[in-house]
This record gives C-alpha cells, structure tokens and sequence, in this order.
C-alpha cells in the first residue's frame, strides 16, 4: 500500500509519527504536498498543536480532497491535539485519540475497532496507552529517545499529567536505543527526565556511548539533579514556574514560594551555571493586578541576586489554555486582556525598560483572536469545519506555513453570531471532548 504522511511541526517528521510509521513495514511510505497527495492510498496526519488543525484544513483543501468525494485516499489524523477529537473528524475517516503506535498497522489496513479509533459509527472513545519501547529518532543531527511518558507531579492545568498514565521505557531499552543512533547529541527527553528510576543509569550509559545530552526541562526542585554529578549537558535548563505568584502556583499546585524560588536561582548562580529559562503561564484563573505587583518582586530580588548581571535570565511567557481532561479543562480565559501589551508594558521597551541587563524576556504571547481560535481548535466539535471554511473564505483568516489572523472584525462577527466565542471562551461543565474516556480522572 502507498502510505502518504505528514506532519505540520517545525520538524520534517514528528517523534509521535515517526514511531508509527515505523510500525508500517511493507508499506511505501511518503512525505505527501497538497500536489501529491491525491496520489496514494491512505494519508496519515500527525495534529500537534492547535494551529495545526487549521493547517490540515488548509492542506486538505489545496489538495482538493474532502471526505465527501468517493475516491479519494482514506485519511486518518493522530497526535497530541486529539484530546478533543470531534473538531477532526469531519476531515477522517479515522481519528486515533492518545497514543497510535499499537494500533496504526490495523488502523492503514482499514481495521478501525480498536477502543481509541474513533470513526463516525462510534459514540465514545478511549485515550490510548501504550508502553515505551526502545526507539531513537534522529532528526537534525539529534538522536530524540523517550524516557517516559506522562508526570508523577501533578500539575492541574497539564496535560501530560493529566491525559497520559505515567510509563518509563526500561534501561535496557533505553540502553538500546542509544547504542543504535549514531547522532552525537541526544535528547532523551521525559516531563522530567530526572524522575526515571534509572536516571544515573542513564546519565553512565551516555556517558559510556561519549554522547552529549540536550534534554532541557526539568522541575526547578529537582534541578541539581540534572547534571547527574558527570553527565555532560550542552543546553540551557528550562523550568516551568508557571503562576506569576505564589497564590497563583498554589492554586494549580504547583507551590514554589518566591523564597524558594530565589534561593534555587541563587544557588544555581553561584554554581557557575549561565543562563536559566523560566516559563509563566499568564491569565491563570483569579490573576489579579496584585499577582502581577508580586511577579515585579520576584523579577527584582533577582535581578540583585551576586553575580546577576553574568547570568541570562530568560522569563517566557504563555497564556492559559484549558486543556479537556485536566482538572481545569472547564475553566473560563479572558481572551480579550492584551498579555502581550502587558508583559512588554511590564519589563518596558527602551527607554522605559527598568530592569538590569541580566533580563532576556520574550514576549511571544497570542493576542486576544489568537486565543480565541486555539480555542476554537480546543474546544469545537464538528462545527470546527464549516466555521473553518467561512473565516478562510472571507479573508479573517490565513494559512500558509503559519496560521495568521488578518480580519479581526470579520472574526469576532463569525464566531460571535452563533454563540461560539462564548462557547468557546467561557467556564463550562461539559464540552465535545466528553466523549473521550480519558485513562485519568481529573481531580
Ligand atoms: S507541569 Fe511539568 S511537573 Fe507539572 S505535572 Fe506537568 S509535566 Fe509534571
């Protein structure tokens, strides 16, 4: 069978679709355009990040294929963003919710049974779960092995806590996959890499394999244990601090007092460290004015910490999205606060800029449509494609590698005349993603 594949990240092939397709031997694999992919048998579709729905839109459409016509290559969508499956499944035959490795050579051969294959003669679906096997995915001179899938801290808003039972690929496994890439840098990424109970396991064998490691998150309380004593890192730790106060990381649970927080700042300095990224998450519910005069205090204490001014301090902003099957999947955004003016407006732009050097701030935050059509590709069921074609076609809207907003008006009006924005935006109980039986409960 000709299997055409496609991917919309940054990447030619995402980690998730290149183990799947490795799963498909025997088959004639290709990287489809919108000019070739009327040409084979099955399309698969990897759907990452919200913007992606809207690009698979786009694709489906410059390739002039829509699910309706009769002969036409069967099409079948996966990936991270299917949490909320319905919104694609007006584009599919076939959306496979959670993970696909285990059931995508059955899936290719038009066997769509298994529990987390949903199709439009089901009611229900089940988020999948499979255990890690050994597999290393080269890709830009970076051998990508994962070490675990899902938390074991729980954060409330996340959804690789929340939607992805926690599962470690075994050492020897891992062991495996090292021996078999021959990229000199490896990411052997996790949430949190160091919680794998064979970490110094791990740190050896990289270490046995002469390969640098360029995994980068991990938990700011667990950071010290990042270098693993010999381990040679060669990238810049990112932690998520993610409230702007310690009353706003409280309430997801995730409770770093700014005591706390400065100490390991400190510490990490002093150690002789470079740089640290630092992520936020702004419109948490309940961020209020005094959340943000806290966030001013953190930035300054420091910002006077010894040695700041050798350090690069990197706070990265995002804006809540309320991801269905976390605990806070049904909570409201104020999608109109313009976070962008406010971060910029809080760190100051040249001459109002009061902050010392030592701040490399990065201020790529959505602006207000922006946020409403990441949710629009959260939060829809399967009007997700008619409003789709009716933004693309009255110009609010345009998709060429990136999704752009271009008629701000034209958005509100389309999405504000049937109730979406609210629908879309505001608390709720219940949405299109109950249909998924997610493997956790959100508590
Ligand atoms: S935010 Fe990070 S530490 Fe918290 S549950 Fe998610 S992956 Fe784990």
């Amino acid at each position: 069978m000709k299997i055409g594949y496609l991917t919309f990240g940054r990447d030619d092939l995402s980690y998730g679709l290149a183990l799947c397709l490795s799963k498909l031997g025997g088959h004639e694999l290709y990287r489809v355009t919108p000019k070739t992919a009327g040409f084979v048998d099955v399309l698969l579709f990897s759907i990452f990040w919200f913007e992606h729905s809207f690009l698979l839109a786009e694709f489906l459409r410059q390739a002039n294929i829509d699910k309706a016509q009769k002969n036409r290559p069967r099409i079948i969508i996966g990936g991270f963003n299917t949490f909320n499956p319905l919104h694609l499944l007006p584009y599919a035959d076939a959306v496979v919710v959670g993970d696909g490795e285990g059931v995508i050579a059955n899936v290719v051969n038009g066997d769509y049974s298994a529990a987390n294959v949903l199709t439009d003669d089901k009611k229900t679906v089940s988020y999948g779960v499979e255990a890690l096997e050994s597999f290393c995915h080269d890709v830009n001179d970076i051998g990508r092995i994962e070490l675990a899938r899902g938390c074991k801290f729980n954060c409330k808003f996340c959804a690789v806590k929340h939607l992805k039972p926690y599962r470690e690929m075994p050492i020897a496994s891992i062991k495996q996959a090292i021996r078999s890439t021959k990229c000199k840098r490896i990411a052997l990424f996790a949430p949190e890499p160091t919680t794998h109970k064979d970490n110094d396991e791990i740190t050896k064998a990289c270490i046995r394999a002469n390969k640098t490691r360029l995994d980068s998150d991990v938990r700011l309380d667990r950071i010290e244990k990042r270098d693993g004593g010999s381990a040679r890192h060669d990238s810049t730790p990112r932690v998520g601090i993610e409230g702007i106060s310690e009353r706003l990381r409280k309430s997801v649970n995730k409770g770093y007092t700014d005591a706390f927080i400065i100490e390991k700042v400190r510490q990490f300095m002093a150690d002789g460290h470079k740089g640290l990224f630092m992520y936020f998450i702004l419109d948490l519910p309940g961020e209020e004015e005094e959340d943000w005069q806290s966030f001013g205090g953190l930035v300054l204490q420091m910002n006077e910490l010894p040695n700041a001014e050798k350090f690069i301090l990197v706070p990265s902003p995002s804006v809540f999205m309320p991801t269905p099957g976390t605990p806070m999947g049904c909570d409201g955004i104020n999608w109109e606060r313009p976070y962008k003016q406010k971060w910029e407006g809080f760190f100051g732009k040249g001459q109002g800029r009061v902050w010392d050097v030592m701040m490399a701030e990065r201020s790529r935050v959505f602006g207000p449509h922006m946020r409403l059509l990441q949710m629009m590709a959260t939060r829809a069921g399967t009007e997700f494609k008619p409003v789709e074609e009716e933004l693309s076609k009255k110009g609010a809207i345009a998709i060429k590698t990136r999704l752009m907003i271009t008629d701000k008006t034209e958005i509100d009006r389309i999405l504000g005349r049937d109730g979406l924005i609210d629908a879309y935006t505001s608390p709720r109980k219940e949405g299109p993603w109950d249909i998924v039986q997610f493997p956790t409960k959100a508590t």
